[in-house]
């Protein structure tokens, strides 16, 4: 029954005092109080190292020291599909796992890195389609999109996500980012794959709502391919801790297209003040001298 769509729609705070370990529950509470819009919480107060690092995420690419390098591989192995994933709406954005431990099979391996990191979680930040022009973090050139996908991975040299997170490591977390935009032609296997998404979302408008979704899924036409361009950089997680754990490969050349009805309905999701979630972007940081690497994947 791999097509089928569970019917299982829990308030979220149920199903993790049921079903979850306890890290789970404490993480959604602790990154509970920052939002983007209103002064009170918005990125301009995010506390500590958000304030005070040096490397700190997103930046405006390629910037003042790029270093460009021959094609180089990164490679995904396949274990970025799954006939289960879980879903969920944390308040300040959409997020996907394979598993509630944010672990999977999902190896990433190639340019830049050192030993292979394991696919954790995917989420996505976002504008208002009312405004196609702003949603992503980072910038091309001085362009934004209107939507970047974030695939979260730690270190194999971490037995978890958050243990790599809480570890300072510069390279503890690695996060592919891809960007998206709607469009009425040219849609593909990733704007299918996207989709399996997207026509969930309905049942995540309300803050804190959890889906276990079945339903065969394959990441792997969203993820960079041979022939995209990608920048990579040392930075940090770009909302609060801000922790300066990540380095970065923003695939820049390629941007999905997906069906504006899909992109739509991330306009309908609601935050913990039941406001609508959109705008879920934090501004540019700056780049302080970072060299940013290019290359182009083979
Ligand atoms: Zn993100």
């Amino acid at each position: 029954m791999v097509n089928s769509i569970s019917s299982n729609i829990f308030v979220q705070g149920l199903f993790v005092i049921l079903s979850h370990p306890k890290g789970y529950w404490s993480q959604l509470v602790s990154e509970h109080s920052f939002c983007y819009e209103e002064s009170i919480c918005n990125p301009d107060v995010w506390p500590g190292i958000c304030q005070t690092g040096v490397r700190q995420s997103p930046i405006a690419l390629p910037g003042d020291r790029v270093e460009t390098y021959q094609s180089n591989y990164l490679r995904f192995n396949e274990g970025y599909s799954s006939s289960v994933f879980y879903l969920q709406n944390d308040g300040h954005t959409i997020s996907l796992t394979f598993s509630p431990n944010y672990t999977s099979a999902g190896r990433m391996a190639g340019f830049g890195l050192r030993v292979p990191y394991i696919f954790a979680k995917l989420h996505f930040h976002w504008g208002d389609f009312k405004e196609p022009d702003i949603g992503s973090e980072h910038s091309i050139y001085g362009q934004f999109y209107p939507m970047e996908m974030h695939l979260v991975h730690y270190s194999t040299f971490y037995d978890s996500l958050s243990q790599a997170i809480e570890s300072g490591d510069p390279e503890g977390v690695a996060v592919v980012a891809v960007f998206l935009e709607p469009a009425e032609e040219g849609l593909g296997r990733e704007a299918e794959e996207f989709n399996k998404i997207a026509r969930q979302i309905k049942s995540l408008y309300p803050f804190k709502m959890y889906r276990e979704v079945y339903d065969l899924i394959d990441l792997e036409p969203l993820l960079p391919k041979p022939g995209d361009g990608c920048y990579q950089y040392h930075g940090s997680l770009t909302t609060p801790d801000c922790s300066e754990v990540v380095l970065w490969t923003v695939s820049s050349t390629r941007v999905i297209p997906i069906d504006p009805a899909d992109f739509k309905r991330f306009s309908k999701v609601k935050d913990s003040d039941d406001l609508p979630l959109r705008n879920n972007f934090r501004p540019l940081k700056k780049s302080l001298d970072r060299v940013v690497k290019h290359f182009r994947v083979m």
